[in-house]
Parts: C-alpha cells; structure tokens; sequence
C-alpha cells in the first residue's frame, strides 16, 4: 500500500536505528510522492490510530505537487533551498520546532556523476541551516547523500552539529551504488 518502493528503505533504517517512534514531530524533504511520509505517519501515530500512545505530527515537503494524505500536512511546490519556504514551514508546524527531519531529497540527476554529486551535497548543506532554525536540539537528521569528493565537507559539518553521526547503506538502496545516508543524532542546537 505504499506509494514508492522508497519507503522500504525508511522502514529498514527505522527498524534498526529507531529514529521515529509515537509522539515524535517529523519533516519529511522531497516527500513526493508520499511514502516516506506514510511511513512516518505509522510510526510517530500521526492519525492517533493508537490512543494508548502520544500523537505525532508529520509536515511533507516537495518541488513537486504531493497527493493528500491522511495524517500528513504537505507543502507542495516548495523548494526547501528558499528562504519563504522556512517561514511558510514554521507557520505549519504545530510547535516551533521538530524532533525529526528527514531528507531523501534529490535533485534531477544530469547523468555527469560530479555534479549530481556536489547538486546533492548543497541541497544537503542547505538543509542543515533550515535544521539551524526548526531542530530541537538532541534532534535528528537522516539526509540522502550520492558519494563523491565533497561527502567529508557534509560529514564535517554534521560532526561539528550532531554528537552522533554515522553512515547507512540500506540493502533497499543496493541497487543505486552511489546512495547512502546520513544518519546524524543528537542535534546539539545553536
Ligand atoms: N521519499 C519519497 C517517497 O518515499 O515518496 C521519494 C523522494 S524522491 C527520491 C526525491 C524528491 O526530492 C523529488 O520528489 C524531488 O522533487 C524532491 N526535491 C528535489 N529538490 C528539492 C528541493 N530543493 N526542495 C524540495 N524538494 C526537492
């Protein structure tokens, strides 16, 4: 039932490193068209389906348009690169910040590996100044990646922000060779 085969790879990293669970307030970047954000709207229980645990929240993102979803607010045709986008996220949010951002963003590759690359890197980059205004901090940031020289930049820059940041290759991702993520925890705020 879910919209992409995407989501696989948001529930195999979920299932082992735990990153959403009941409560939890999420925003999901490049969420079209939709799985990622399913998957959170399950597990933080956005739709309340369980009254036994708390309630999340999940906000989608997207340059593109993204069909509704029971449970998720979405924000389609927003480039999250653009500084109004900030400000017309902070106007959804429920509470000022969140607990979770997550980014399987990517931007329309050229075919030239380079600069697919350093496309990714930036947009990655730029996400981790939108966290600078809406991560709570001990907040989580689990951000797609393609490998190539300028990763270490980012990994550096994680570091200096997370005390916890590692690096996964979900077997659903095995195909794309490039692929990975970022797993970065513990957001140690400004
Ligand atoms: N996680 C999604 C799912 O499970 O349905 C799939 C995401 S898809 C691999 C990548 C998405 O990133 C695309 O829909 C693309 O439009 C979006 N994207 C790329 N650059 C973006 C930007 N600057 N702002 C917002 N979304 C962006």
């Amino acid at each position: 039932h879910y919209r992409c085969r995407s989501a696989f790879k948001l529930l195999e990293i979920d299932d082992k490193l735990h990153v959403l669970r009941p409560g939890l307030s999420v925003l999901d970047c490049g969420a079209a068209p939709g799985a990622w954000s399913q998957v959170a709207v399950e597990r933080v229980n956005a739709l309340g389906t369980d009254p036994a645990v708390p309630t999340g929240f999940v906000l989608g993102v997207d340059l593109l348009r993204i069909a509704p979803l029971e449970g998720a607010v979405f924000l389609s045709k927003a480039d999250i690169a653009d500084p109004n986008t900030l400000r017309t996220i902070q106007s959804l949010l429920p509470a000022e910040k969140v607990d979770v951002i997550l980014s399987d963003m990517a931007p329309n590759a050229t075919g030239i590996k380079e600069l697919d690359h350093q496309k990714l890197i930036s947009l990655c980059l730029g996400l981790l100044k939108v966290s600078q205004s809406i991560l709570k901090p001990k907040g989580t940031l689990l951000c797609k990646f393609w490998d190539g020289y300028e990763s270490r930049l980012l990994q550096n820059r994680l570091k200096e922000q997370f005390q916890d940041v590692r690096i996964i290759k979900p077997q659903a991702s095995r195909k794309d060779s490039a692929e990975s993520y970022y797993l970065a925890r513990l957001y140690k705020g400004k």
